[in-house]
């Protein structure tokens, strides 16, 4: 797949809107979304599109992914048993000879893959703890090459951990010196408690003195007593971060003692922390200690959003080995949460398109991914006429459009 874009648009007519009734017309002028209105009986001139009666939605956000390892596994070998630990093993001992023309090329064809799904920005976290910093040198290209089509932002994470791996800081200093966007950690991978905590402590500091973000695989684990979240929480407001820091994964808060959980709410909304489940990754990877009941291991996803805490949903692995499956498809996520987090309720299914686009967007920063006026015309057009029809058939788009031009998509 390729993708080129065409000569600038006026608008699109004729199209339904997420939770809005009736149909409207979105103009457009220098690339941006100029006014939204309801639909006129007056046929628009040339450079329009019709969206015959079809959602318009944002462009998709994947906000926690690993370009790094995506379509590896035929390199790494497969995950025999499955589990996280043996993926964990299979990647360290891939990644000691890892050279980046290996990865660009592989991230690469995910990036041209998922542009057809309508997917236009990727927050993705690139491991930094391995000497050669291979995923660095080819994310950054990657990165570059895909300016103005797909908003990549890299993520400097340390796998092996901050502390955990002796060479860890000096790693991460050295990735975020070579171009890295945000700061990454691992706190439930250290050595010990106090040692997570302590990382997430400096991880913050540094973020705060470089005016970068934070974003943490965070409390991936089934031990309920995980509570790096809050150590993360406090640590934003300390450090000034407040809006600028994120939680991935917080698959332990399945797990934690609800009067904690009950304190935790209002810290998180004070710290402005968005929290990024992955949902397809946490209900294959937790629960491996467990005999039956099984726990499902996706963070408390319902109970978050109705407090008002911005969740957004991650894809985070595609053919690697840690995840065999995957197409990059967010509408696959959203449609797996549904089921792990049990949001079959009408408004908690319309709930997970913000989940998927605007969320996601506003941790990364980026403006163009809610249909707001004076923002850039970035949309998706849709056959379907709602977005449950869009959950339900996980179809791709029949139009795309990036700051007001219509992208085609072509098989090569
Ligand atoms: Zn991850």
């Amino acid at each position: 797949m390729a993708a080129e874009s065409n000569s600038s648009l006026a608008g699109v007519f004729n199209a339904r809107l997420p939770q809005r009734e009736g149909r409207f017309r979105l103009s457009f002028s220098d690339g941006l979304l100029t006014s939204i209105s309801p639909e006129s009986s007056s046929s628009p001139s040339e450079g329009w599109i019709d969206a015959k009666g079809g959602l318009v939605t944002p462009p998709f956000v994947d906000p926690h992914f690993h370009l790094d390892s995506v379509h590896s596994i035929d390199e790494t070998g497969e995950n025999v048993s499955g589990t996280l630990l043996e993926g964990i093993a299979l990647w360290k001992k891939y990644k000691t000879n890892l050279r980046p023309d290996q990865i660009l090329e592989r991230a690469r064809t995910y990036c041209q893959e998922v542009q057809a799904l309508g997917l236009q920005a990727i927050r993705s976290h690139v491991d930094v703890s391995y000497e050669s910093l291979a995923g660095v040198e080819a994310l950054i290209q990657l990165r570059d090459e895909f300016a103005g089509k797909i908003d990549i932002q890299l993520v400097a994470f340390p796998q092996d951990g901050f502390y955990r791996n002796p060479q860890g800081e000096a790693l991460l200093l050295k990735a975020l010196d070579t171009g890295i966007d945000v700061i990454g950690g691992i706190p439930h991978f250290e050595r010990t408690y106090d040692e997570g905590s302590r990382s997430v402590d400096r991880i913050c500091q540094i973020a705060a003195d470089r005016g970068i973000r934070v974003d943490l695989h965070c409390d991936e684990t089934d031990d309920g007593a995980s509570h790096h979240v809050e150590t993360l929480a406090a640590k934003t407001i300390q450090y000034g971060l407040t809006g600028r820091t994120a939680a991935s994964h917080t698959t332990s808060l399945h797990s934690a003692d609800d009067a904690w959980f009950a304190k935790l709410l209002p810290l998180l909304g004070e710290a402005g922390i968005t929290i990024i489940p992955n949902p397809l990754i946490n209900l294959t990877l937790q629960g491996r200690f467990d005999h039956y009941p099984k726990r499902r291991g996706i963070t408390r996803i319902p109970e978050l959003d109705s407090t008002g805490i911005p969740v957004a949903l991650g894809q985070d692995c595609v053919r690697d080995p840690w995840y065999p499956l995957g197409t990059g498809n967010l509408l696959d996520v959203a449609h797996m949460t549904v089921h792990g987090s049990q949001m079959t309720g009408i408004d908690q299914m319309n709930r997970l398109l913000p989940m998927i686009s605007s969320n996601g967007a506003t941790a990364m920063g980026l403006k163009g991914y809610s249909l707001k006026e004076n923002e850039p015309a970035h949309l998706l057009i849709f056959q379907e006429s709602s977005f449950i029809e869009l959950l339900r058939k996980r179809p791709r788009p029949t139009t795309i459009i990036r700051t007001g031009e219509e992208i085609e998509i072509r098989s090569q």
